[in-house]
């Protein structure tokens, strides 16, 4: 009798002890030549990583799927699709939103508009990633193998691609695209050069930390301040500016795209641009990139479960950051994989209770 109260009051124990544990838990540049050096992929991968600083994060991206997000080699991966299907299109890297106070050639209200232009194609694609993660799971919940295997790669920028996980992933990292293109295209997080003069060739830095109001994707963005400014660009970048660009700041000007990212810690080092090479300009680019990135996936994360509820917001959070989800997000909803086990704990003292009781009888 006493051997069999040890056996339950062990059982018992290695119940609550398995309880306990957790469950397993160009803008910048996107090529690696022309001055490039994949710095999309890189901060991408210092943010949000579990080979990088955010291995803590319980919900870090495991490494297949950190390649697609993320691209590598020869892949753009989501977070650099635009660099390869909409390259010429200012509203995807948020160029064109360029202003300084004085005569200019656009006023305040046109590079606002320009401005907007950039936040809403981010809003589009962060709420189309949130739309395509709707399809990870079956009508009971459960993660469809089909819609998670990232094998082979996704394909989204070639063809229609049709798996959920890799829709989902592609809306979120073309929004995380111009997200960091913000810190690198705009005065948000830089200084001027203090050795020349402020005006279009050196337009006025706002040394402003991240993350910025302006890109909570979840809500109405507030006015911009009224020295923000972005670069213009045309396929002759330059400074000072030529064609639609006279006389304005451009993206060759004001850029901070260029340079060394470390992709586990994020540090940023040997800026090339001109105005990436002003005082610190260019790591607080990265570091604004990097805070923002951050930010997004956490309000990704939030949006899900606002969307589709605790229980299924989570499974999809399992399944778009784990790669193999299948096996690793069945059971994702923390309260039933506890719950389970601290019933039977419930059962075995009970037990232990009546066997104490009938002997004392
Ligand atoms: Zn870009």
């Amino acid at each position: 009798m006493r051997r069999r109260r040890l056996t339950i009051l062990l059982g018992v124990l290695v119940v609550l002890g398995l309880a306990a544990t957790p469950g397993s838990a160009a803008g910048f540049g996107t090529i690696d030549t022309g001055g490039q050096s994949r710095e999309h992929e890189r901060l991408t991968r210092a943010a949000l990583s579990c080979a990088g600083d955010a291995r803590t994060d319980r919900d870090c991206f495991e490494p297949t799927t950190m390649d697609y997000l993320a691209g590598h080699d020869h892949e753009f991966g989501a977070v650099g699709a635009p660099d390869s299907d909409e390259l010429s299109d200012p509203g995807a890297h948020c160029d064109g939103a360029d202003y300084v106070t004085g005569p200019y050639p656009q006023t305040r209200t046109q590079a606002t508009a320009a401005l907007d232009d950039c936040l809403n194609q981010m809003r589009i694609r962060f709420g189309e990633g949130l739309d395509a993660a709707q399809r990870l799971l079956g009508p009971d919940g459960e993660v469809l193998a089909n819609e998670v295997g990232l094998d082979p790669e996704c394909r989204s920028r070639e063809e229609r691609e049709v798996r959920a996980k890799c829709a989902a992933l592609e809306g979120f990292g073309r929004a995380l695209h111009g997200v960091q293109d913000f810190y690198s295209h705009s005065n948000w997080a830089d200084e001027a050069d203090p050795t020349r003069p402020i005006g279009d060739e050196n337009p006025p830095g706002l040394d402003l930390p991240a993350p910025s109001p302006l890109l909570d994707l979840r809500g109405p963005a507030p006015d911009p301040p009224v020295d923000l400014t972005t670069g213009c660009y045309v396929a002759r970048d330059e400074v000072p500016g030529v064609g639609d660009c006279r006389l304005r700041v451009t993206h060759a000007g004001l850029n901070k795209d260029r340079g060394q990212i470390d992709p586990v810690t994020g540090a940023a080092t040997d800026p090339t641009t001109p105005r990436g090479m002003v005082g610190t300009n260019f790591a607080k680019a990265v570091s604004g990139a990097v805070t923002e990135t951050r930010r997004e996936w956490q309000d990704f994360r939030s949006e899900l479960v606002a969307r589709y509820g605790s229980e299924h917001g989570e499974r999809m959070i399992c399944a778009l950051t784990h790669d193999d989800p299948v096996n690793d997000c069945a059971r994702r909803n923390l309260a039933v994989a506890t719950a389970v086990p601290i019933g039977l704990a419930a059962v075995a003292v009970g037990a232990i209770l009546w066997i104490r009781r009938r002997r004392t009888r």
